[in-house]
């Protein structure tokens, strides 16, 4: 088999050149026709030397995802599902604003985290992606989008956040050459402010990425004590609120950003009630005893059906996050993007030959279960 030259960032792709005998400088102009142009045949790369091209193409291959379909919102929101084999699907979402246009990427064919509320949770875990699958949702997003919008080869594509489908720090090895594409000048060139890690709080791996890769960063935080948060994030109970947000602390120090975010999912009757919201304020003031520097993202749950959750009324939202500004915690409310096409947080399911027996953890977990689910949930205000 050949290599996908879609899984290697610049220094693996040298080293790749090297085993080759081709020299460094190769393997830049190689990256750049590959990131930065799109271009996937080798024929095409008319700055390389004819032999070079030839070695490539008896070793090498430029190969993203089957695309399975794709999606366009009202909004102009575009959500793509992938083939990813073996009966696994995964799902990008293209968002567009006046000011940024960020791609929303997936690191797993599911999650081994399971939690509460989330659906790609509820599918269980099937396998992580590669480098070349990760990189290859930016590779195909970006040269679509430059044709589909007409950019005349401008970059559409300014923001990448890992909240697609998976844990990225739950498959590092994958996810570290991915990021550096993004970042790498002679491929993305994204600045690191601008390319967020979502994680539910994987400890020792957010300090590894502090070393190896440090860019903006995102804790999923949902509850404000451990007794619930043990409820909601399953690997609460191995990596509890207190060890998180020390790691949260040692990350600032090298973060590109001087603060964390944290998502906190808003549901009904669960984690939204005003003690919640004050005993979310002391916490992320007070712990040990210089707080955490952060904002807060209040995320309205999107109900899919299986999840016995309901999302919480925008009035308890907006009373929630009033306690947490007046507090001085900068605090907002996420827009809702890609309603229409099940495109919003959480809702992308893709399709998942489950591995681990989520059905049944889950199960178990429903005593969390606090309130009664009316029969229509799933589109609210
Ligand atoms: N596994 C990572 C990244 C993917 S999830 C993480 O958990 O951070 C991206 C974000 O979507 C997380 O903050 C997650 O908590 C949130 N989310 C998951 N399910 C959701 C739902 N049904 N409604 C709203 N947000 C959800
Ligand atoms: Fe996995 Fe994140 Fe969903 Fe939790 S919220 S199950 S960590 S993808």
């Amino acid at each position: 088999m050949t290599a996908n030259l879609l899984d290697f960032d610049l220094e693996g792709l040298a080293a790749f050149c090297a085993e080759l005998g081709e020299k460094r400088f190769r393997a830049t102009q190689l990256f750049r026709w590959i990131h930065q142009k799109g271009a996937r045949d080798f024929g095409q790369m008319t700055d390389l030397a004819k032999p070079l091209r030839q070695k490539l193409e008896g070793n090498a291959r430029v190969e993203g995802l089957p695309l399975i379909s794709q999606h366009e919102s009202a909004d102009g929101t575009i959500k793509w599902l992938f083939d990813v084999g073996d009966g696994n699907a995964v799902e990008s979402v293209f968002i567009p604003e006046a000011d940024r246009g960020t791609l929303c990427i997936s690191s797993q064919a599911g999650c081994a985290v399971g939690c509460r509320f989330c659906s790609t949770g509820h599918q269980g875990f099937s396998r992580n992606l590669t480098s070349g699958e990760i990189t290859g949702q930016l590779w195909f997003a970006e040269h679509f989008l430059r044709q589909h919008l007409k950019t005349g080869g401008d970059r559409v594509i300014s923001n990448v956040v890992m909240m697609g489908m998976g844990e990225p720090l739950q498959n590092y090895a994958a996810l570290v050459p991915a990021l550096k594409t993004m970042l790498d000048d002679h491929g993305y060139g994204l600045s690191r402010r601008r390319v967020t890690v979502s994680t539910s709080g994987v400890v020792p791996m957010i300090d590894r990425l502090s070393e190896d890769c440090p860019v903006a960063l995102a804790v999923s935080l949902h509850a404000p004590n451990d007794a619930l948060r043990d409820k909601l994030v399953p690997l609460n109970r191995k990596y509890p609120i207190a060890e998180l947000l020390d790691a949260c602390n040692r990350y600032l120090v090298h973060a590109p950003r001087d603060f964390i975010t944290f998502e906190y999912c808003m549901l009904d009757g669960v984690n939204d009630l005003p003690e919640h919201a004050r005993e979310l304020a002391h916490l992320l003031q007070t712990h040990r005893g210089q707080g955490v520097s952060c904002k807060l993202n209040l995320i309205p749950f999107n109900p899919f059906p299986a999840s016995g959750l309901v999302r919480s009324p925008q009035q308890r939202v907006q009373a929630f996050a009033k306690i947490l500004s007046d507090a001085g915690i900068v605090t907002t409310v996420r827009k809702t993007r890609g309603d229409d096409i099940d495109a919003a947080c959480g809702q992308l399911a893709g399709d998942v030959q489950d591995r681990t027996r989520v059905d049944r953890r889950i199960a178990q977990q429903r005593t969390v279960m606090l309130k009664p689910v009316p029969a229509d949930t799933t589109k609210e205000a």
